[in-house]
């Protein structure tokens, strides 16, 4: 008892900001690296260590408690083997090895990590979520920060900064970056332009609203030489900045890119916690991926709650609620595991749902909604959609087909008797039995709503506390 009661009084005697300096430099460090592999086999690639500008991170919460996420980033201490950073993230090779392609043949992706450059020798570790639900390391290594291995060479300074707005020290507020693609140097008015809607949207929306206070927002423009990104579908291929593509693991409207090594080094002069590629398109897309980036075509009709949705992923790793749209993921979710994702469940056991707390008083658990009406709909709808994408229709046909059926459910979805409701809904993350969402309606559920549910928007604003601190 007694040394329990020492331990307590050193741990709450420790200043962090003291400790941050005791530490680290005070810059960033960034290791990249190559993750390699199959469906059933996988290698790290050490690529190298690159010396960025300060850092623009926590200074005093620097280990993820939380450890959401597909895989998980550490730094220990090489002589101690003391935690001193953990973040957890989400990859597109995590993604891709769901994929049918993954069974077949070998890929190679670039990954990166950031982190406080540490003054002393370290050891770096990677550890991936298993089919149990559980962290496993899969990879570990020491470096020493102060070796001629790493590269101090001057940052890039490529294209134009444009702050919309600048509240406070990086190191006290979240850092949003948005990375322009596919804009020429004559469309800066057209980028400025998209860039101001489209985060005028996420700040009108909940909890970034309340917490505007807590952000700098920029832009990056390194023009491209042509206007738009490469669409394979209509074999329109360009040579924008970032690389972004429709068409990621043949799904038409998924849009990243392979490229995040030249994407790191354009953005290393900026400081940033969090990425937006904006993609100067009319064509509908975009992408979210947890702590890695957020990808989204800037001139569509629902390019507004595209923004949204897809930062929802990329910033706090929320998952699709949505269970009908073709996607290429074989099989992401493991029966009888409870998904990492904070606003999906398997509901295995409904006293410990991890969002109880929230739930309506008297909304039962599983929350009955009429889904066989909604699918129905949706089903027929969805069939219509593959069609058009299928026959390269135009924009104003599938925008007029999302119109649709944004006027067909979402009465529909109002009328349930739990509507507004937090509960357990069936239906979630490409499945539509055994997964269950919070609400019959968010976000991340539908393009009708112009709000996250109640547990979308605690799990947002968890995630901002995590940077201002
Ligand atoms: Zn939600």
């Amino acid at each position: 008892m007694l040394s329990t009661l020492c331990l307590a009084a050193f741990l709450t005697s420790i200043d962090p900001a003291a400790d941050f300096a005791s530490r680290f430099t005070g810059r960033t460090l960034r290791f990249d690296y190559h993750h390699v592999g199959t469906a059933g086999e996988q290698h790290i690639a050490q690529a190298g260590l690159r010396l960025e500008g300060d850092w623009p991170g926590s200074r005093t919460q620097l280990v993820d408690p939380e450890s959401l996420g597909a895989y998980r980033f550490r730094v220990l201490d090489a002589k101690s083997g003391e935690l001193i950073f953990a973040r957890a993230f989400s990859s597109i090779y995590g993604e891709w090895k769901t994929t049918g392609e993954a069974k077949r043949r070998w890929r190679a992706l670039e990954e990166s990590q950031r982190f406080p450059e540490p003054k002393a020798p370290v050891i770096l570790a990677l550890d991936e979520r298993g089919d149990d639900g559980v962290l496993h390391e899969i990879w570990r290594d020491e470096i020493d920060p102060n070796s001629r291995f790493v590269d101090r060479a001057p940052l890039v300074e490529r294209g134009e900064v444009l702050a919309l707005a600048e509240r406070g020290p990086a190191a006290t507020k979240v850092d949003l970056l948005v990375v322009a693609d596919g804009y020429t140097a004559a469309q800066r008015a057209e980028l400025l332009a998209d860039a101001q809607r489209l985060t005028g949207a996420l700040f009108a929306t909940e909890p970034f609203k309340r917490r505007a206070n807590d952000f700098n927002v920029r832009v990056l423009h390194v023009p491209s030489t042509s206007s738009g990104i490469s669409n394979p579908r209509k074999g329109e291929f360009k040579a924008s900045e970032l690389g972004l593509s429709f068409n990621a693991f043949d799904s038409d409207r998924y849009v990243l890119t392979f490229a995040d090594r030249a994407l790191r080094e354009l953005v290393a002069r900026v400081p940033y916690d969090a990425l937006i590629l904006l993609a100067n398109e009319r064509k509908y897309g975009g992408g979210g991926i947890y702590n890695l980036w957020a990808t989204c075509s800037a001139d569509t009709e629902p390019a507004e709650y595209v923004f949204v949705h897809e930062f929802g992923h990329s910033f706090a790793g929320l998952a699709d609620e949505y269970y009908s749209s073709q996607v290429a993921y074989e099989d992401l979710t493991k029966p009888g595991v409870e998904p990492w994702e904070p606003n999906v469940t398997a509901l295995l056991d409904p006293a410990k749902l991890k969002w109880r707390d929230l739930v309506t008083t008297g909304t039962p658990l599983p929350t009955p909604w009429d889904q066989k009406q909604y699918d129905d709909v949706d089903l027929a709808y969805q069939a219509r959609r593959k069609q058009a994408i299928d026959a390269q229709a135009t924009e104003e046909t599938n925008e007029r087909l999302m119109r649709e059926i944004k006027e067909l459910t979402k009465p529909l979805l109002a009328a349930e008797p739990h509507f507004g409701k937090i509960g357990a809904f069936e239906g979630a993350m490409y499945l539509a039995k055994g997964l269950y969402r919070p609400s019959v309606d968010c976000i991340m559920f539908t393009r009708n709503p112009t709000t996250f549910c109640k547990v979308c928007e605690r799990a947002l604003e968890h995630t901002i506390d995590r940077y201002v601190k």
